[in-house]
């Protein structure tokens, strides 16, 4: 409910992060502050660490892991750290900020210190799957399966899978239909990617549009994005028209608003019958 604000500022951390091999052997001072983003509603209420997030242990972790690897970028180490403690602390951590500071960049000219700042955040997303060759319920469930196999997603629900006329090309077998939602650290572009490798992965192959498949995976919703490129349109641009999209997805989240539309998931259904 509440993004409340734990704040970490200038930890210091000795380290070997650097493009320069002097760098990775000498090592350096690091400067790292973060602010994680949590509902502490809780612990403030009920005044319990096990409700929050313990910052001494986060400091722990970002200097264990930033002792134990060596990177040349500060902006893979912010990368690895905000990655880090996502999973860890994982569902009341929904966002990190992480600041690596650099003060002994050596560039050869005087500087305060260089830096890099990232955020990052789990989002919820939507997916749509479908069969209509072979063993169709074991592709929807190994597709769960691969999905929530990935440390960087969750599948947090699913839906029942139903059985639906096929659509667009009528002439082929009945497809099996579901939808999930994730937790996921991927970008749309990289979630896309993944879902493209799982349906590979799955013995897909492109030659009907709308035509007989193994296995189909659709970005239905990612927060309440709106995108659109030629390689990928979120929300789905044509799913308010596909009940066989929309009943599984009201299963798990009737009440869900389309972003731009506005109308909940419920609404799109019954519009549609
Ligand atoms: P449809 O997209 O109408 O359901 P399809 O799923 O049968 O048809 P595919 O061959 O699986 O068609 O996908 C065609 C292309 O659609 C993909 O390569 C992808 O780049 C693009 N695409 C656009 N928006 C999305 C989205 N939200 N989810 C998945 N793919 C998308
Ligand atoms: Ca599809
Ligand atoms: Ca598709």
């Amino acid at each position: 409910m509440f993004m409340d604000e734990i704040r970490i500022k200038d930890l210091e951390v000795f380290a070997n992060h650097g493009v320069f091999p002097e760098e990775n052997e000498l090592g350096q001072k690091f400067i790292v502050s973060a602010i994680l983003f949590a509902d502490t509603r809780d612990a403030g209420r009920y005044d319990r660490l096990t409700d929050s997030i313990h910052y001494g242990e986060v400091c722990q972790i970002i200097d264990q892991h930033m002792k134990e690897h060596t990177y040349k970028l500060i902006e893979r180490v912010a990368e690895a750290l905000a990655e880090t403690l996502l999973m860890k602390y994982k569902p009341l951590l929904k966002k990190v900020s992480i600041e690596i500071k650099k003060p002994w960049a050596p560039i050869g000219l005087p500087l305060e210190n260089v830096s890099v700042k990232i955020e990052r955040q789990w989002h919820t997303a939507y997916i749509a799957l479908g069969s209509n060759m072979g063993d169709k319920t074991k592709y929807l469930d190994d597709a769960v399966l691969a999905l929530d196999a990935l440390k960087e997603c969750e599948v947090v629900k699913t839906s029942s899978w139903i059985a639906t006329e096929p659509y667009g090309v009528t002439d082929q077998d009945e497809f099996l239909n579901g939808c999930l939602k994730l937790h996921t650290l991927f970008t749309p572009e990289e979630l896309l990617e993944v879902l493209h490798r799982i349906e590979k992965k799955a013995g897909r192959e492109r030659i009907v549009h709308w035509g007989p498949r193994t296995l189909d995976l659709d970005i239905i919703f990612y927060d309440d994005l709106v995108y659109g490129t030629e390689r990928l349109c979120i929300p789905h641009v044509d799913m308010k028209n596909r009940e066989f999209v929309l009943k599984p997805l009201c299963e798990i989240e009737p009440y869900m608003h389309h972003p731009v539309t506005g109308k909940t998931v419920k609404e799109m259904l019954e519009e549609l019958k």
